[in-house]
């Protein structure tokens, strides 16, 4: 993901607020029911692949992890070839579908590759790909133990969301982009009731900002799922635009939230840093985002 252009005062503020809230808050959060710990061994497993830029022998060892934790389930490669600065590139993003009872889908995406600028500094991506590519599939443990009631439930780990090169529209998100496209043109975005983007959220010291271009009411129903585990001071105290996997979806009118915590170690020093690795994320929480994830699908199915 890119931050846009913005500046660091509300980030300072919502410190002031944060801390406040930490204060208030902490009685309500007793009820833990997602298993963050598991997220977090997928996460230590998949992060210790290691570096797993496009066209690396680490993009290989993610894509067959991948293959093999979903392979009793509905999985699709859907594999599609980018242009890149480096040239065309063959990518895959994995698609695992939970059929629900009702007729539409949520949709939650992560994305598990990491950048190809960072190959050579053992850049594992353990928060930015790993920690939330390990909640997907622990999240994916709780769905396939039940039949579904609700909507049917998509995970999607995307490939290809870092630059090549250097940021810009046509040199990130080629995954999310390939795909959006691809479900525009067959019918399937109809379909999508809201699509949950995850990324950056395993932080141990998690701040999750309000992204300004996600939608209103999903941001709305994410807030409230928040607050019925008392974990609403890890959610919003912030906001700014983000540019990441939700963008293609927001621009094809899919409603969509990217849940993205970009305030990562001091001045953001572990973001894009060999720094990212795994003593930097929590099990606590991926339970949180866990707990929110579901209770938010939850709260979609009602509405
Ligand atoms: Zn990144």
């Amino acid at each position: 993901m890119h931050r846009s252009k913005r500046s660091f005062a509300a980030l300072f503020a919502g410190g002031l607020s944060f801390a406040l809230l930490l204060v208030l808050a902490q009685p309500a959060s007793t009820q833990v029911r997602f298993n963050g710990g598991k997220a977090y061994e997928y996460a230590r497993a998949f992060a210790a692949l290691g570096p797993r830029w496009p066209t690396g022998p680490g993009h290989l060892k993610a894509e067959a992890f991948i293959r093999n934790q979903f392979k009793h389930d509905q999985l699709e490669d859907d594999t599609f070839v980018a242009n890149t600065p480096i040239g065309p590139v063959t990518m895959h993003n994995f698609i695992v579908r939970f059929p629900g009872k009702k007729d539409g889908v949520i949709v939650l995406g992560t994305h598990y590759e990491t950048n190809y600028p960072l190959r050579n500094i053992n850049f594992v991506g353990a928060n930015d790909g790993a920690a939330t590519t390990g909640l997907l599939m622990a999240i994916a443990d709780q769905l396939r133990s039940k039949k579904l009631e609700g909507y049917s439930v998509w995970l999607v780990f995307f490939d290809g969301e870092e630059a090549i090169q250097h940021w810009s529209a046509s040199d990130s998100t080629y995954g999310s982009r390939h795909l959006a496209a691809k479900w525009g043109g067959n019918g399937t975005l109809g379909r999508i009731k809201a699509f949950m983007l995850a990324d950056m959220i395993g932080y141990k010291d998690l701040d999750i900002q309000r992204e300004t271009r996600s939608t209103g009411w999903l941001v709305d129903l994410v807030r409230q799922a928040a607050k019925k585990f008392g974990y609403e001071h890890y959610f919003f105290q912030t906001e700014e635009p983000v540019e990441d996997d939700h963008l293609p979806f927001v621009q094809r009118g899919v409603p969509s939230i990217d849940v993205i915590d970009l305030d990562y170690g001091p001045n953001n020093s572990y973001h894009h840093t060999a720094q990212d690795t795994m003593d930097k994320v929590s099990a606590r929480s991926l339970s949180v985002d866990g707990d929110v994830f579901m209770e938010t699908m939850r709260l979609i199915n009602q509405r």
